[in-house]
């Protein structure tokens, strides 16, 4: 249906129409005055130049480093900005707001080192991919006294305490950006910075940042994207009391990635814990839990990826296990823990013997099974029954039926992800016991998030649609704060601003949420069809949701939806099992006889409340993307109550090395963290603003027969009259000026041709 247009038509088409309206006052101008523009020849890098001539829908620019002329399509030339804009630390203070000006002002700032920029209320941060001497007690405390005002994580976590403090409103910091954009660095130096302005007697808030080294150890690894990639996503929320210290601190975590226990892809590795473990425990440890090199365990070595370049695992264990003591995890429970994270690697050394004809299969009874058992406090025949049997209720009588190989081998590998799982919850569990001091309910709190960024890949599966649908509620919480927050500057400094026209993604939550014909809803309820495969899914979605703009059903198992920042085109192979995630009950039982009591403990959480054994809990029983959705409608509750503070982490080039800026990956991720976006909604109103003052000191020796009044707004209304500026394109506040796209590039050159 192609006279339906997709979202992302539109707002291609409106990228068009900025573009023609960027000309509409001075195409000429930049013919006549030579001015720079920027224009790109076979979507190549974007280079700089001046037109010479225009004939239709191309000019002929030359070039500024070669002095070449080329021949260029007018839609990929844009004006470049005035020269005394280069640089700049706001964004929005481009007079041109175009791809290659934002593109052109990050890279002047990266290259000398500059790596936090704003667009307007959002901090942009570059990954510097190496030590920048921007951080530490000198910085943070000119920060702290205002003497430094320069775009910062350092600024954001102040403002944020500041207005926690004057307005008695929680605040929260909420860091995206694609994985190894630099957020959990980022995350970090806030908590840093909080912990030194909100620190006292309670000693907690150092305890805020070793907590770091414990969810790293358990919930980061290295992937092909980031050597210390973080697998979860997390909410820390620190508590203040009336006196601005901290007095305590939760923390919060999500959708953590236990696939990554069991199977692993080339080159990258499983949780740094395990490597740790196998590195630095004492040879006593070693001795009492078996363990062996890394390289020995099936889980670890199937990537043929063991250590990291630069990272000495032996060290981060002893740094581990002074963290632990700093949480005041008791030496039993440690002991626990890491006889758990044994069973897990010994599970994947089991192995299995194919005994009949129908790929049914018996455990092999060997050390590797043996030393599990003995890690779970369980009986190692028992154990061998469950790997390799399921039970079956055959009226009153339960039999037992035998496993096939493929069967065998994932419930093996359930066992492990359970085991491991409920582990890294056990540790949140113990680090939220230790933060918490004083609870505080006082409207004085900080959340700072540290979530993953849209996703797109070639291939898309359920994990991308996850995490693209909490982007899109994010990336909503965001318009609706950045909407409400420039009609309130407008309102409040008096200006007449009719409203700007603001794009909502409801629609595209609407795809998503609606029931009972929304894609969550769609899935479920094909989840629930035991007769049901992805295509049938794939079917069925096509056959619901064409209504939809933003989407579109794709031939065989593929559909399109159109996010914010761009179209992903999703897989839906694999989408049904990944959402129903079974949990087998066999296993639960098996946790339950065991006698370590974080087992035991584990087992009744997933268990229901009710004597009844066995059946497994309402919230065990929801299916994967339901109960991703509660935990996101949760998290949305509750920054809802904040005032936000947004910080985008760019990553600059995708390997991981410094001074590197990579354009074609740097604007893919401005489009992805909506930062394009934030210009969009700023072209609309008036993006350029100075004060009366700045407006009289750069431009009041224009006036020619008025002296320069007190009054600095009639001298503003002058300036700007004497310019003759077409009131369209201006409003004067109280405060301030407020100017349309391009006008200060004609004030600029008004100054220059006096
Ligand atoms: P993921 O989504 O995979 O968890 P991430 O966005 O959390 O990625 P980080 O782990 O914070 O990424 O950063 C990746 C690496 O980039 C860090 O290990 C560090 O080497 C470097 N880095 C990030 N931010 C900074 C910074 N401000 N200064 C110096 N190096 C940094
Ligand atoms: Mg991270």
């Amino acid at each position: 249906d192609w006279s339906k247009k997709t979202r992302s038509e539109l707002i291609s088409e409106e990228h068009r129409k900025v573009h023609e309206s960027e000309w509409v006052h001075n195409l000429e101008d930049f013919i006549n005055k030579e001015l720079c523009v920027w224009c790109r020849v076979a979507r190549g890098e974007w280079l700089s130049g001046k037109i010479q001539s225009t004939s239709g829908d191309t000019a002929c620019v030359m070039l500024s480093s070669t002095e070449v002329v080329v021949r260029v399509s007018m839609e990929e030339i844009f004006p470049a900005n005035p020269y005394i804009l280069e640089g700049v630390e706001d964004l929005i203070q481009l007079s041109y707001l175009n791809e290659p000006s934002l593109l052109y002002n990050l890279r002047v700032r990266y290259s000398q080192d500059l790596i936090y920029s704003k667009a307007g209320p959002v901090l942009i941060a570059v990954n510097p991919f190496k030590n920048v001497q921007i951080y530490g007690n000198d910085i943070l405390s000119a920060y702290q006294n205002k003497a430094l005002d320069a775009p910062h994580v350092y600024a954001v976590a102040d403002a944020a305490y500041d207005e926690m403090m004057r307005e008695e409103k929680n605040q929260s910091i909420i860091i995206s950006g694609e994985s190894g954009a630099g957020k959990t660095e980022t995350a970090k130096y806030a908590m840093q910075y909080l912990e030194a302005l909100g620190g006292s007697s309670f000693g907690v808030e150092n305890e805020i940042l070793k907590t770091n080294c414990i969810l790293e150890a358990f919930g980061n690894a290295k992937t092909s994207k980031n050597d210390n990639s973080s697998r979860f996503g997390k909410l820390m929320e620190i508590h203040f009391c009336a006196k601005g210290k901290i007095c305590g601190a939760k923390l919060e975590t999500f959708s953590f990635d236990q696939s990554r226990v069991v199977q692993l892809s080339d080159g990258e590795r499983s949780y740094h814990i395990f490597y740790q473990l196998c590195a630095g425990a004492s040879p006593m440890l070693k001795e009492r839990l078996k363990l062996k090199a890394a390289s020995e365990y099936n889980y670890l070595n199937q990537s043929s990826c063991l250590t990291i370049d630069r990272v000495d695992d032996t060290q981060k264990f002893h740094k581990l296990m002074e963290a632990f003591n700093i949480v005041q995890i008791p030496q039993d429970y440690q002991e626990r823990a890491f006889a758990l994270l044994a069973a897990v690697l010994w599970l994947g050394n089991v192995s299995f013997e194919v005994i009949d004809n129908e790929n049914h299969v018996e455990v092999v009874a060997d050390e590797a099974v043996t030393n599990v058992a003995m890690s779970m406090g369980c009986n190692s025949q028992e154990l061998m029954v469950v790997l390799s049997t399921c039970k079956l209720q055959a009226g009153r009588d339960c039999i037992a039926k035998r496993l096939t190989l493929r069967q065998a081998t994932d419930m093996r590998d359930s066992l492990a992800k359970i085991i491991y799982a409920s582990l890294f919850n056990w540790l949140v569990e113990q680090i939220n016991t230790s933060l918490e001091v004083g609870k505080s309910r006082t409207g004085r709190s900080i959340s700072i998030l540290d979530i993953y960024g849209f996703e797109s890949f070639k291939k898309n599966s359920f994990e991308q649609f996850c995490i693209n649908y909490a982007n899109e509620r994010l990336q909503q919480h965001f318009n609706r704060h950045l909407f409400k927050l420039e009609q309130e500057e407008y309102e409040g400094d008096g200006i007449d601003w009719t409203k700007v026209e603001f794009k909502d993604n409801q629609e595209c939550l609407d795809l998503i949420e609606k029931k009972p014909i929304g894609l969550v809803s769609l899935l479920d309820e094909e989840s629930n069809f035991p007769k049901a495969t992805d295509t049938t899914f794939a079917n069925k979605l096509k056959q619901h949701l064409k209504a939809n703009s933003c989407f579109k059903g794709e031939r065989g198992q593929g559909f399109r939806v159109s996010h914010y920042a761009g179209e992903v085109l999703y897989d839906t192979n694999g989408f049904m099992e990944k959402n129903r995630d079974p949990l087998h009950v066999d296993l639960i039982q098996l946790l339950s006889s065991c006698k370590c009591q974080l087992l035991n403990s584990f087992s009744t959480k997933m268990r229901h409340k009710s004597p009844k054994p066995a059946t497994l809990s309402d919230s065990m029983n929801q299916s994967v993307i339901t109960k991703f959705k509660g935990q996101l409608f949760k998290l949305m509750n509750k920054l809802e109550d904040t005032t936000p503070h947004f910080i985008r982490c760019i990553k600059p080039n995708s390997k991981q090395c410094p001074g590197l800026y990579e354009e074609s990956h740097v604007l893919q991720q401005l489009r992805c963290c909506g930062v394009l976006e934030i210009v969009r909604i700023s072209r609309s109103g008036y993006p350029t603003r100075l004060t009366h003052q700045e407006l009289a000191v750069r431009y009041g020796f224009l006036l020619l027969d008025t002296k320069i009044s007190q009054d600095p707004l009639s001298t503003s209304n002058a300036i700007l009259k004497q310019c003759n500026l077409p009131p369209e394109m201006y409003q004067v506040g109280y405060t301030k000026v407020y100017l349309r796209t391009g006008l200060i590039g004609i004030l600029e050159d008004r100054r220059k041709y006096v």
